[in-house]
């Protein structure tokens, strides 16, 4: 094993390993893998480096170290993920819970100032992450996320009682809201929305880490937002509100289909970057 036993030469040694591997995230992977394996944080690299590491945890340490050399995510290697604010778990049914999605959350909280929805649907809800931060910032709202993969959705339950929203969460596998008899005030969704001629080009993480059900869209990366917005008003109040994350591109397809199906685009937002990122459509007025 060369792997050293002190805390902090230990740390030096995954990190110098990690930027040898090209990757950009040694540090902050090299303290995250410790953490995991030892419990210790940075706080304790720095104030006790010292520290003697048992065997065990070299033995592990040295395994996700290749791991993540091999192309593995962190957030897969931990099983776990941060969205805001909040811990989720993941397995290889859900995606990863990405930054860009928050906006998701934060848009939904400013479109619902001063009318907190009482019920929330999550379409595709994967690790759960989307409908569960919404549920912790409306504290009286009741929710309930679907999706195709029973596996996810153990995982999302997990996720709901971890956060302590199991009494105000339900999770049902179905193929969006089909089986649902049910109207909601605010439905979210991040759903498959790369085209199929898209996927084999995406970054390698992308594509051997993250579940194909979750990223895929049929031939235009459209097939998700076609299906749910052909039956949505089965399931949306009247007043009520729907928010779809899109890809950078497809900003008219979405309008145009909402607006076929009957709704109101009310606004398109645009991250950071500039893209546009979330789709806003309300159904008629209250
Ligand atoms: N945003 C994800 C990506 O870039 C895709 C997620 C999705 O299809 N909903 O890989």
């Amino acid at each position: 094993m060369k792997f050293p036993d002190q805390l902090s030469d230990l740390y030096k040694y995954m990190q110098a390993e990690l930027v040898r591997a090209g990757i950009q995230t040694a540090s902050q992977d090299a303290r995250m893998i410790i953490q995991k394996h030892t419990g210790y944080e940075w706080a304790d690299i720095i104030a006790s480096p010292d520290i003697k590491i048992k065997k065990e945890a070299l033995i592990e340490i040295e395994k996700d170290i290749l791991r993540r050399i091999n192309g593995e995510p962190v957030s897969r290697i931990l099983g776990e993920r941060e969205f805001w604010g909040l811990k989720f778990k993941i397995n290889e049914e859900t995606l990863d819970p990405r930054p860009d999605t928050e906006m998701l959350v934060e848009i939904a909280l400013r479109s619902c100032v001063g009318k907190q929805p009482q019920t929330i649907l999550d379409l595709g809800t994967g690790s759960g992450c989307i409908l569960i931060a919404l549920l912790k910032e409306f504290p009286d709202a009741i929710g309930v996320g679907i999706d195709k993969s029973l596996s996810a959705l153990k995982i999302a339950r997990y996720n709901a009682k971890y956060n302590e929203v199991e009494e105000r969460s339900s999770f049902f596998c179905g193929f969006w809201g089909q089986a649902l008899n049910k109207k909601f005030d605010l439905i979210v969704s991040n759903p498959p929305y790369i085209s199929n001629q898209i996927i084999p080009t995406l970054p390698k993480e992308v594509q051997n880490y993250d579940p194909i059900l979750a990223l895929e869209g049929g031939n235009d990366g459209l097939k998700a937002y076609r299906d749910i917005l052909k039956e949505i008003n089965a399931y949306i109040k009247q007043g009520g509100i729907a928010l779809f994350e899109i890809g950078y591109d497809q900003q008219k397809d979405v309008m145009r289909l909402a607006e076929e199906s009957g709704f109101s685009v009310r606004d398109v937002h645009h991250d950071f970057a500039g893209q546009a990122r979330v789709v806003d459509i309300s159904c008629g007025d209250k």
